[in-house]
């Protein structure tokens, strides 16, 4: 294979910078053209298809973002613009795709691929909701990000011994609270794969109070059954402490990526360059027992979520009033 493409697609997420470029380094070193496409799915069927150069992707590996920007397409959603996509793509010359993004940017690539076009899945998102590997791009950088908001938080939180709601993003995988809430010592972690009552949620903060916690932190998935602001108003009800809530929102996508993303990045897009350099059917790169991996891409797409309870019990303990 000669010429690839690349895209981003979906949410952003941080060290898809540090993808493009060693897709586009990787590429060019083993004597392929590569192109870039603006904007996902949007710029793929508006055409919006450059050549990259080895310093075209200089001094962007430390930047979060997409410098080849995002969009969701509605569009593409429909059969007939897939092949027009296809089209685009055949149109330049253009033998083998690299789709970096999450589960839908892959389902994307996945009709392409019934197209005769072949798709390399690279996973980033900042949700971790691709089930066949254990990490995506940009979960660690957002891991971290809660982390130091949570260290801010329990500053004010026990200074006046409040209760704090942290709400994190995640609308169907619970993974950022879990392993933000593990690290950041939270008492309750609310994950949309756990269902928790209300009273549940008061008992354990009120055992933490009474035991002598001087303030009590809860991080919440967006995705998990609850309203920050009424959950906040009942806790002060049934525990008698103030309570706030605290939603960071896009804070959470932004910011330079850490070093596990931007070595995940490297790797996981080598291997899709690497791929199609040798004519591979449709992949999806990831990585399983730390090792990078690639599944056929419609098998990968097939494998379901599985909650890491054992971590979430683990929390759970930690986070007790004894
Ligand atoms: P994130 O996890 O950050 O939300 P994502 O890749 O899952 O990323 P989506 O919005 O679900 O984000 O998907 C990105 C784009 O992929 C969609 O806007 C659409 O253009 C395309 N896409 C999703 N599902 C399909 C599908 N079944 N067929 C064709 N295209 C699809």
């Amino acid at each position: 294979m000669k010429k690839i493409a690349i895209l981003t697609s979906g949410g952003d997420a941080p060290g898809m910078n540090a993808a493009i470029r060693a897709a586009v380094r990787c590429g060019i070193d083993l004597g392929m053209e590569v192109y870039g496409i603006d904007r996902g799915y949007e710029g793929l069927l508006d055409g919006d298809i450059k050549p990259m150069g080895w310093h075209s992707v200089g001094d962007i590996l430390q930047r979060g973002g997409t410098m080849l920007r995002t969009a969701r397409s509605s569009r593409f959603m429909e059969g007939r613009w897939v092949e027009h996509g296809a089209k685009i793509l055949n149109t330049f010359g253009i033998e083998g795709l690299i789709v970096i993004g999450g589960d839908g940017s892959f389902r994307g690539g996945l009709e392409l691929s019934k197209l005769g076009i072949p798709v390399m899945g690279v996973p980033g998102t900042i949700d971790n909701d691709l089930a066949y590997t254990e990490y995506t791009i940009g979960f660690d950088t957002a891991v971290n990000t809660v982390l130091g908001l949570i260290s801010n938080i329990r500053d004010t939180s026990s200074s006046h011994e409040r209760t704090t709601i942290i709400e994190v993003m995640g609308r169907h995988c619970g993974d950022l609270a879990l392993h933000a809430g593990l690290a950041g010592g939270a008492d309750v972690i609310l994950v949309p794969e756990v269902s928790i009552d209300t009273n549940e949620i008061c008992r354990r903060v009120l055992e933490g109070q009474q035991s002598g916690k001087v303030h009590s932190l809860i991080v919440m998935a967006e995705g998990a059954d609850f309203e920050p602001e009424e959950l906040a108003k009942t806790l002060e009800e049934m525990t008698g402490r103030e309570a706030r809530t605290v939603v960071p929102g896009y804070i959470q996508r932004g910011g330079s990526p850490t070093l596990a993303d931007r070595r995940l990045a490297s790797l996981t897009a080598a291997k899709a360059v690497n791929l199609l350099y040798n004519d591979s059917e449709s992949k999806a790169i990831g990585v399983e027992a730390g090792k990078i991996v690639a599944l056929d891409l419609d098998k990968a797409l097939d494998i379901t979520s599985e909650f890491d309870t054992n971590l979430y019990e683990l929390a759970n303990v930690l986070g007790k009033g004894k």
